[in-house]
């Protein structure tokens, strides 16, 4: 028999799907896989609802339907000051993933180098290596995860034809300082290539953080795309939706690679999406406030324990050094313990290399009830006293 394609054959399922799987498989609190352990806003859940009753339930507009993608242009404008053709200028996908297959397919022919951020998010590198593309890997270390000009510079050249930036970054929790970004806009445009922007944890930013997206540089609005997704935005990851602004010349291409993988987005999610975006500041800054009580709680707890919590500005996850707790093991072996002995689900790191992983460290997700939370720390505690270690 032939051979099915070989980006495909034989890798392994996701790190989020193999944790949530071993997580209900030992009964296990799930720290894992990023997602809130409460549904988003009541009111955007019943426009869906009624939305669904009311109809029509037939195939929206490719692009999405118009009043989301006003609002997709509208929030556009109110949070980073682009002015956004809606009908132009927007597209909406099935969640970020479907966005960002859509842009590296309609971006990236084969024999691009496409220059990615390690650690990284973990559908980039088969979704370029499927796209033809050529991986050149820059990678940022803990604890500041600091982007290097000099490593940067030399990962881009004549072949480059785009960056994929995760900006905030899963799981480094870092938002990408202005220098950084400037000099990414810098070389974009002296090799004349594309910026990827996933910004799907742009709301989800604590403290003095502020996430400004690279599309706002000067010189990027032309070639950047960015994505956001309505399932972090909103606290509904099942949902499923996301959106792409950038250039029309390049939402053009993007939409008819989108024409084919999905073609639409269901009906009834759009219009409460477009609801949902229109939410006052409060909303957002809310959000954001309650994650930062549940990061800290957490970050204490974890501290108390012996993890290095490392800092965390955005997102869902906390990354902890896992050397000071003596396990003497890597990070695939101590999360596999800790799923298994524990009851407590996470997600090793080196899960977000391509190639020779540091594997001193774990992914800890923070969107979750103060009881769970405190929950999965008392189970950590007990495990890692000297009987719990005894029995491990
Ligand atoms: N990019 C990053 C960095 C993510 O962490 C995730 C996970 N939600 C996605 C994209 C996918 O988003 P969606 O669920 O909207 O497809
Ligand atoms: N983005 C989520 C995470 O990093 C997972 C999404 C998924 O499972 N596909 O945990």
């Amino acid at each position: 028999m032939k051979p099915s394609n070989p980006v495909f054959t034989g890798i392994e399922t996701t790190v989020f799907e193999t944790m949530s799987r071993l997580a209900m498989a030992h009964n296990a609190v799930n720290l894992g896989q990023g997602f809130p352990d409460v549904d988003g806003p009541e009111d955007i859940r019943e426009a869906a609802a009624s939305a669904l009753i009311e109809g029509p339930n037939q195939y929206p507009p490719m692009l999405g339907l118009p009043e989301l993608r006003e609002a997709v242009a509208e929030t556009n404008k109110r949070f980073y000051g682009l002015e956004v053709d809606a009908k132009s200028e927007v597209l909406v996908t099935s969640g970020a993933t479907e966005a960002l297959a859509d842009c590296i397919m309609a971006l990236v022919s084969p024999g691009d180098e496409v220059v990615l951020i390690e650690p990284l998010y973990d559908c980039y590198l088969p979704l370029v290596r499927r796209a033809g593309g050529i991986p050149v890997r820059v990678r940022v270390s803990p604890p500041n995860w600091g982007l290097d000009e000099d490593a940067l510079r030399a990962a881009f050249s004549e072949r480059t034809k785009a960056i994929l930036i995760n900006n905030p970054m899963n799981p480094t929790a870092k938002v990408f300082s202005e220098a950084e970004l400037t000099l990414i806009s810098h070389l974009c445009q002296e090799h004349d290539a594309f910026a990827i922007c996933d910004e799907v944890y742009e709301h989800l930013v604590f403290d003095d953080a502020a996430h400004r997206p690279l599309m706002t540089f000067e010189g990027m609005r032309e070639r950047t795309v960015r994505i956001g997704s309505a399932g972090k935005t909103f606290s509904l990851t099942g949902w499923k939706v996301g959106y792409v602004t950038g250039p029309a010349h390049l939402i053009d291409p993007i939409g008819k690679a989108h024409q084919w993988v999905t073609f639409t987005t269901p009906p009834n999610l759009q219009r409460a999406v477009a609801y949902g975006l229109q939410k006052d500041d409060e909303y957002y800054s809310g959000l954001a406030q309650d994650l930062t009580a549940k990061r800290d709680r957490m970050a204490k707890g974890l501290s108390a324990l012996g993890f290095s919590v490392l800092p965390c500005a955005a997102t869902y996850f906390l990354t902890c050094g896992i050397e000071g707790l003596g396990l003497g093991d890597s990070d695939v072996d101590v999360c596999e313990k800790f799923v298994k002995e524990a009851g407590v689900a996470t997600v090793p790191v080196s899960a977000f290399y391509g190639s020779d992983a540091p594997t001193g460290y774990l992914r800890f997700c923070f969107c979750k009830k103060d009881w769970v939370i405190d929950e999965a720390i008392a189970r950590l505690a007990s495990f890692l006293t000297a009987d719990g270690r005894e029995s491990a």
